[in-house]
């Protein structure tokens, strides 16, 4: 086959690249998975790296160095009082998918129903928690980053009902102990864009505001122990590159470097 492109075309800007050059590499070929629906897991796309396979918390670790959470039926289970959960994996800026589901009889109420989150690096969490007809404060209802944006909407599923996060992770950057941009998330909760692109203040926490603290450009995931008997099962990332372009990491084409 010839040249597929051009290479009499005027250079993109901030690239090393022409328009349509034929030399640019195509990208690789990934095969697509399935979604999930309320009853069964999603399949992961070819190059997913699974965190949690439905067998064993081999990948995990607990407080005391085991993850102690219960396995059973393809799906893990926090058992309250043995603390949060963190993946063995440290990655940075990624795709990832999980699916939870909160307990089928109600119990408790506002943050007393199944309540759970998912911190990314460790320190940024995204709230779960059993949201459906359970009002609570906007920043810490279902698919909240805690403490700070509640979601667009409220895509709940019911009580005991499997739910999907796709999350879109972009690490914060630093330079020495100085932040150089902040961390965004895009996240669809069952499939609903309940957050775009949306920056992080800092780390999430209880009653206050963090400030960014210069950390390591990967971390584990961690799954909280709330005392609820919250379900996750189908968790797996693809780490993502830079997004190109400015080159900050921030992704919205600044200038900042
Ligand atoms: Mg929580």
């Amino acid at each position: 086959m010839g040249k597929t492109g051009y290479d009499d075309t005027p250079m993109l800007p901030d690239s090393p690249w022409q328009v349509h050059d034929y030399r640019r590499p195509l990208p690789p070929v990934v095969t697509p998975g399935t979604e999930s629906s309320p009853t069964q897991p999603g399949q992961a796309p070819s190059d997913a790296i699974f965190l949690f396979d439905g067998k064993d918390l081999s990948g995990w670790t607990g407080r005391d160095g085991e993850a102690r959470w219960q396995v059973q039926d393809g799906y893990m289970q926090v058992v309250p009082g043995t603390g949060d959960i963190s993946s063995r994996e440290r990655f940075g800026d990624c795709q990832l998918h999980l699916e939870f589901a909160c307990p089928a009889e109600v119990k408790g109420d506002s943050q007393g129903r199944g309540n759970s989150g998912v911190f990314l690096m460790g320190l940024y969490e995204i709230q779960v928690l059993d949201g459906y007809d359970n009002p609570t404060y906007a920043d810490g209802i279902t698919a909240a980053i805690y403490g700070e944006y509640p979601p667009l909407v409220n895509a709940c599923r019911r009580p005991g009902e499997w739910q999907t996060y796709d999350i879109i992770w972009t690490a914060p950057r630093f330079s020495g102990v100085e932040l150089v941009s902040p961390a965004f998330l895009t996240l669809l909760h069952n499939g609903v864009v309940v957050h775009q692109h949306q920056v992080l203040n800092g780390p999430t926490g209880h009653r206050d505001v963090y400030a960014y603290k210069a950390h390591a450009p990967t971390g584990s995931l961690k799954l909280q122990d709330h005392g609820d008997l919250v379900r996750y099962r189908n968790i797996w990332y693809r780490p993502l590159p830079a997004p190109e372009g400015c080159g900050c990491g921030c992704g919205c084409g600044c200038d900042c470097d």
